[in-house]
This record gives structure tokens, C-alpha cells and sequence, in this order.
């Protein structure tokens, strides 16, 4: 009865517009008016956001059940969760509230039902021949060159001046004054004056960068050669080029190396597969690519690769000749990166003891799609894709446990107590992805506990033969914390290595169309086997 009455208010609402005083609204970002659909939505105070927006926002922030994590505020404080709610289906972020906790600022236009979210400059250093900025949100930006006088101009786009002043850096190297303002509602303008033509115009999204004044060309001499401004032009020194680093193996087996970084710098780091490989973006100088063969296979790495990036960045490319356990750990003035064998790799594929665990079963189908009289069900398809890999692991030699072998209802603890009571060397979950938009979502991810360095090799070492054969985008090797504060059960109650895969998402008819095909489940299976043999054994 309940139900009937819910059904009736839905259709009044259907038929009145939306009576939950909600309005569609329009979003301003960096300067630009934003696409998108499912729109924002306007309660009068507050604009709400879908969460699957925040990365076209070039926000990467952690998407918890209930909550969005700040990262610049340490987790135990209530502060670093902005609460999250369901508006119309969509789980939705309060922007303002949000943008006002990064330090950014927003402004409500009524008669244009649009919202225009800015970031605040918070720093600008000239450390010639490095102009160091700072904002409180990404934004973009693009530098060019003006003559008579020549000057730089950096506009950032989606920008305004804090309301403090911050102090202008005094000239040096080559720059003779600097200038700001805001030069319009959207953009902050930098000039700098300078005795040399920088005519390489550069762009890029960030909020926090560098922007390298003196290679951009050759400083050109005018004045006469005796002149004290000449020489301190031409002394002036071009930064040390990046240079690829050293390997070295050290006594525990470990392959270490070492980056020198700027003081305060944050490098981003990337795991990558097909081939796999870990990038990671340093500030620095490099004028063109340069690569480097590593013909030593106990230095675990194949080549080394480092490519110039936007806003004085470095790409620094390690490909991995196995899959590896990989640990980067910043200093103040440097970045060690550790590489070693993942625990239980090593050997051979038919001396481990392998859990395999067909996710949910019984009473919890887990994902279901219904199309006309058919239901289809997550808990059959991860059943039959265990299945096989079970019986290929076993003609492989190895030791398979397999959680349940038939459509029975199973707890998340006893399945991992299966596991450690066994003494077994790898725990994988197999399970269908699904999420609240149909045919929004598409590809395999595969997940690992926290920050465990040896079940993201293993699954990287997984993912990589998944997508040569799945026909599936690869949605990447994840921690857990992204869906979850405390990440998964099954993988935080695992004493092995564990990861779950989420195969391909069931409300995805790309996707739907190949979990349900047997010669696809094989496939997979086939693929999956072959990942830990790899990562077991090498190549
Ligand atoms: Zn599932």
C-alpha cells in the first residue's frame, strides 16, 4: 500500500515538474561554462553536483559511500569529508561548500541560474629562471609573449586575486618587473617584463606549477657587450637538465633509486598497464625525450624513458620487466623508489595454494539486470568465469580452493577465513561491476586493500591479460579506500595477497552482451591464469 502511495506521489511529481525545489543550473569552471548532463542542480543556497562529474573538474578527490574526502586535510578530522546525498537519483556534492573548503570562492548569478566557481592565487615566486605558482583549485592557464615592450603574459583562467594581497616577487635573471591584476571577472593576468623574448607560448591545468623563463629561447644580446646588464644576462645560468636516474640493486634484493625533487614538491604517481609500467611527474627542466635500455634483468626494469610534460613537469617512465612491488616514498629534497619481488611470487605456478571466490551466491544475486521475462545475475556469471579458471589453474599443477562451487549463500568472513585457514599464497574475487546510471559506466577494474604494494602487482599483473582479450576499456588497478573508508572485507580480513575483479559492469549493454557469453567467461578466465602465472613465474 505504502508502495501504491509512493508510486502516485512520483507520477504527481513527474506531472508538476519536480516538487522537491530543485532547479536545474548552469556551472562556470575555470572560466568556461561546463556541459553537463545530469545537470546541477540549485536548492536555493547550495549547488548540487553529481559526484560523476568531479573529475571533468580535474578535481581528484576519494568518492566515499557517504562522503568526499578532502586531501590537503588529514583524514581524522571531520573537516576532510564533505557529506554527499542522493538528489534525483544522483549522488551529488554540495559545490559550494566544497569549492569554500579548497579555498576557492563562488558567485550566484540569479538572472542566468548559473553558478561560477573561481580559484583564489595563493602564491607567485620568481626563483629566475622558475616562476613558481600556486592556486587554491586547479585552473587553467596559458603563457604568451607580447612585444614592445617584450613581455610574458600568464593568464589564469577561472581565477581571482585573494583578498589579502600577496606580495609580487622582486625581478631577477632576466625579468625587470612584474605586474598582476585581474583582468576580468574570470582571469588573473601576470606580466613580467624581461630584457629576452620568450616567444614559446605553453599551457596547461594545475594549481600548483612551474613555469621555466629562461630556456624557452636563447637569451639575445642588445645592449653592448660591456654593458653590467649583458653580462649578468649571458651569466645567467640555464637549470640542470633531468637526468635519468641510477639503478641499484641493494643486499635485500630490492632495486632502489632516486630522483632529486624541489623542496615542498608533491609528484604524481601512476600505474599503468600494457606494457606495465609506473610514471611519475617531477618538477624540472628537459628539453627534449630521452630514453634508456636497461639490459640487466636484475635491475627489474626493461627501459627507463623521461618525457617533458606541461607546466615544467617531467614524465620520468619506468617499465617494469615483471609485475613488481612498487613503493615511492617523497623526501623533502628527493624521491626514493623502491622495486622488489611481490611476497609470494617467485617459483613456480604449481607450488601455490590459489583461493578463488565467486562473489556473493544463494539468497544475494548481487548486480541483477531484468530484460523482459530473463533476470540476469551477477552471482552466475562470476560462478561460471571461477569455475573455469579453477580447472585452469588445476592443469596448471597449482593448489585451487574454490570459495563456493555452487549457487549457495556464503558470509564475506568465511570466505576470507577459508583463505587464511589454508595458508594460501593469493586470494581473487570475482565479481560484476554495476552503478546507478545503465550504459554510463563501462570496463574492468580490478581492486587491492589500502596502499598494499604486493596486491596491486598482482593485480596489475592481472588487468594487463585481461584487457588484450576482453575488448573492455581498462578502468585500472584501485585501492579500495576509493569505494569505502575501510575498503573491502574480503580484502582487509585477506592474510595474501588479494585483489577483487569487476569483470565488466552488468548495467552496461557493451559489457552485459560479453558477461554473458560462455566463450567470453572463458576468455577471461583463460586471461586471468594466465596474470598470475606471470606474476608468479615472471617473463
Ligand atoms: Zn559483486
Amino acid at each position: 500500500m505504502r508502495v501504491i502511495g509512493l508510486i502516485v506521489l512520483l507520477g504527481l511529481a513527474w506531472l508538476w515538474g519536480w516538487a522537491d525545489g530543485l532547479r536545474e543550473a548552469k556551472l562556470v569552471w575555470r572560466g568556461a561554462p561546463l556541459e553537463l548532463s545530469p545537470p546541477p542542480l540549485w536548492d536555493g543556497r547550495e549547488l548540487w553536483l553529481p559526484v560523476v562529474h568531479l573529475e571533468r573538474l580535474g578535481l581528484t578527490l576519494e568518492v566515499h559511500a557517504h562522503a568526499v574526502r578532502l586531501p590537503h586535510i588529514p583524514a581524522d578530522q571531520p573537516s576532510a569529508y564533505v557529506p554527499v546525498e542522493a538528489k534525483r537519483e544522483h549522488l551529488s556534492i554540495p559545490l559550494r561548500d566544497l569549492v569554500r573548503r579548497l579555498g576557492g570562492y563562488t558567485r550566484w548569478d540569479e538572472a542566468t541560474q548559473t553558478l561560477s566557481a573561481s580559484a583564489r592565487l595563493h602564491e607567485l615566486r620568481l626563483e629566475f629562471p622558475l616562476l613558481h605558482l600556486k592556486t587554491s583549485l586547479p585552473v587553467a592557464w596559458r603563457a604568451f609573449a607580447l612585444e614592445n615592450p617584450t613581455r610574458l603574459v600568464i593568464d589564469l583562467l577561472g581565477c581571482v586575486l585573494p583578498e589579502v594581497p600577496i606580495p609580487l616577487p622582486e625581478p631577477s635573471g632576466t625579468i625587470s618587473a612584474v605586474r598582476i591584476g585581474q583582468y576580468d571577472p574570470h582571469t588573473v593576468r601576470i606580466v613580467l617584463e624581461t630584457h629576452a623574448p620568450h616567444a614559446t607560448p605553453d599551457s596547461g591545468v594545475h594549481n600548483e606549477w612551474q613555469v621555466a623563463l629562461a630556456p624557452l629561447t636563447p637569451v639575445v644580446e642588445t645592449t653592448p657587450a660591456n654593458s653590467p646588464e649583458s653580462a649578468s644576462a649571458a651569466s645567467t645560468p640555464l637549470p640542470e637538465p633531468f637526468r635519468l636516474p641510477t639503478l641499484r640493486r641493494n643486499a635485500q634484493g630490492a632495486v632502489q633509486l632516486t630522483l632529486p625533487i624541489p623542496e615542498g614538491a608533491r609528484p604524481r604517481v601512476q600505474f599503468l598497464e600494457n606494457p606495465l609500467r609506473v610514471a611519475i611527474d617531477v618538477p624540472g627542466y628537459l628539453p627534449e625525450a630521452i630514453e634508456q635500455l636497461v639490459d640487466d634483468p636484475s635491475l627489474f626494469v626493461r627501459a627507463m624513458r623521461a618525457v617533458p610534460q606541461d607546466g615544467g613537469l617531467v614524465r620520468l617512465v619506468l617499465e617494469l620487466a615483471r609485475s613488481l612491488s612498487v613503493q615511492v616514498l617523497p623526501g623533502t629534497t628527493s624521491l626514493t623508489v623502491n622495486l622488489r619481488l611481490p611476497r609470494n611470487a617467485g617459483g613456480k605456478l604449481s607450488q601455490k595454494v590459489i583461493v578463488i571466490d565467486p562473489g556473493h551466491g544463494g539468497t544475494q544475486a548481487g548486480a541483477r539486470w531484468r530484460e523482459g521475462n530473463t533476470v540476469i545475475e551477477e552471482k552466475t556469471i562470476v560462478l561460471a568465469i571461477s569455475k573455469h579458471i579453477a580447472e585452469l589453474l588445476a592443469r596448471e599443477g597449482a593448489t585451487v580452493i574454490l570459495t563456493r562451487a555452487e549457487d549457495k549463500t556464503l558470509g564475506l568472513y568465511e570466505r576470507t577465513a577459508l583463505a587464511n585457514s589454508a595458508g594460501a599464497h593469493f586470494f581473487i574475487s570475482i565479481h560484476c561491476d554495476s552503478n546507478p546510471r545503465p550504459n554510463s559506466a563501462s570496463g574492468t577494474t580490478i581492486y587491492y586493500h589500502r596502499d598494499d604494494a604486493d596486491s596491486r602487482a598482482l593485480g596489475q599483473a592481472i588487468l594487463n591479460e585481461i584487457v588484450k582479450v576482453s575488448g573492455l576499456p581498462s578502468r585500472g588497478v584501485r585501492s579500495d579506500t576509493t569505494l569505502y573508508q575501510n575498503g573491502l572485507a574480503v580484502l582487509r580480513t585477506s592474510q595474501m595477497p588479494a585483489v577483487l575483479i569487476e569483470v565488466g559492469f552488468i548495467n552496461h549493454a557493451k559489457d552485459r552482451a560479453k558477461l554473458v557469453d560462455p566463450a567470453f567467461q572463458k576468455r577471461v578466465a583463460e586471461a586471468i591464469v594466465r596474470g598470475l602465472k606471470a606474476h608468479v613465474e615472471g617473463r
